[in-house]
């Protein structure tokens, strides 16, 4: 009987036949393609892209060089050097981040005492090259002063899926 079924299946070729539905279900079925760039499909305000060091509204940089983020790092793609200044604050020297290393765990942006480091919601980025996804420091604050309200707005509980 098994048989019989699948020579049946075979000749009158069921399996194509229901491929085939499918395929004209979908055909008829609302397009959910996007126009990317253009259009963009709805983001968590919880998504880890490209990274970001923010600043204070008067300017100064969160970061005091704790250095939390940089040892919590499972990839060890972080890496900063630290001065005293002369008003006694600690301040980074360098702060940079090998995004070919990253694997966007978000632990850095969690361990950071003052908020400074940060994961946007920016993902259309790229690298043609290793030394393209190397972000120095003047990088990632520029990222931050471009994308602070956004970057704010986040880390609001109001924060709204876009
Ligand atoms: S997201 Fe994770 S892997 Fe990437 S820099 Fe931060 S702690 Fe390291
Ligand atoms: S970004 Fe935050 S966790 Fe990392 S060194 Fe600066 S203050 Fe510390």
């Amino acid at each position: 009987m098994k048989r019989f079924k699948s020579f049946v299946n075979s000749w009158f070729l069921i399996e194509m036949l229901k491929g085939l539905a499918v395929t004209g279900r979908y055909l008829f079925a609302r397009k959910i393609t996007v126009q990317f760039p253009e259009e963009r499909t709805p983001l968590s305000p919880r998504f880890r892209g490209l990274h970001a060091l923010r600043r204070y509204p008067n300017g100064e940089e969160r970061c005091i060089a704790c250095k939390l983020c940089e040892a919590v790092c499972p990839a060890m793609a972080i890496t900063i050097e630290s001065e005293q200044r002369s008003d006694g604050s600690r301040r980074t020297t360098r702060y940079d981040i090998d995004l070919s290393k990253c694997i966007f765990c978000g632990f850095c942006e969690e361990s950071c005492p003052v908020d400074s480091i940060v994961e946007t919601n920016i993902f259309d980025y790229h690298g043609e090259k290793h030394s393209d996804l190397y972000y120095t420091k003047p990088m990632l604050l520029a990222i931050g002063d471009k994308y602070e309200a956004q970057i704010a707005l986040d880390r609001t509980k109001d924060a709204p899926y876009r």
